[in-house]
């Protein structure tokens, strides 16, 4: 599969601190995505089993029918993944050079601003609570 990048974002609207990236995807892909998304420190993911509609429609998937549903909705995955500002686009690119097959139904991917993070088990809020012990921001204060 040939590789395709994100074009260059002019910029995120309205401003934050953080933002939720929110990729929905082919169910077949998410281990492939998940790890490459570790390989590059993010640690903090979450995934739903969702079913959609678009360009693909409701259409069987090329992969067999375990991905079909009765009623036209396409089985997908919803990733979602808060980060800070300046690492929304290395999620955004390693989510597309792991989730694309080049064909239709690979997907969609979100960009939302995300207003505060709170940590339930110590009450930090904001930078304190996104940031995660071993994640990107302690990986690549080394190396990108
Ligand atoms: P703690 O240090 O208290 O363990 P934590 O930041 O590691 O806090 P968890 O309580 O382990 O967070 O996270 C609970 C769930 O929240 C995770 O399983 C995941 O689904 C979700 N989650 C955590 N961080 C993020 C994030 N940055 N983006 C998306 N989902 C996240
Ligand atoms: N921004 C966090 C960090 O660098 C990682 C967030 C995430 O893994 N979703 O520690």
């Amino acid at each position: 599969v040939p590789v395709v990048r994100a074009q260059s974002s002019s910029g995120y609207v309205p401003d934050s601190k953080f933002y939720k990236v929110e990729a929905i995807l082919r169910p077949w892909r998410v281990s492939h995505v998940s790890s490459a998304l570790l390989k590059i420190g993010i640690r903090g993911v979450t995934v739903s089993d969702v079913r959609g509609f678009g360009a693909q429609g409701g259409s069987t998937e090329r992969q067999g029918g375990s991905e079909f549903s009765e009623d036209n909705f396409v089985a997908k995955i919803k990733m979602e993944i808060v980060v800070s500002k300046d690492q929304v686009e290395a999620v955004v690119d390693t989510i597309i050079e792991a989730a694309r097959t080049g064909e239709i139904g690979d997907g969609k991917i979100f960009v939302v601003p995300v207003s505060d993070v709170i940590r339930v088990r110590t009450g930090e809020r904001g930078e304190k609570a996104e940031k995660m012990t071993g994640g990107r921001s302690d990986v690549s204060s080394s190396s990108t």
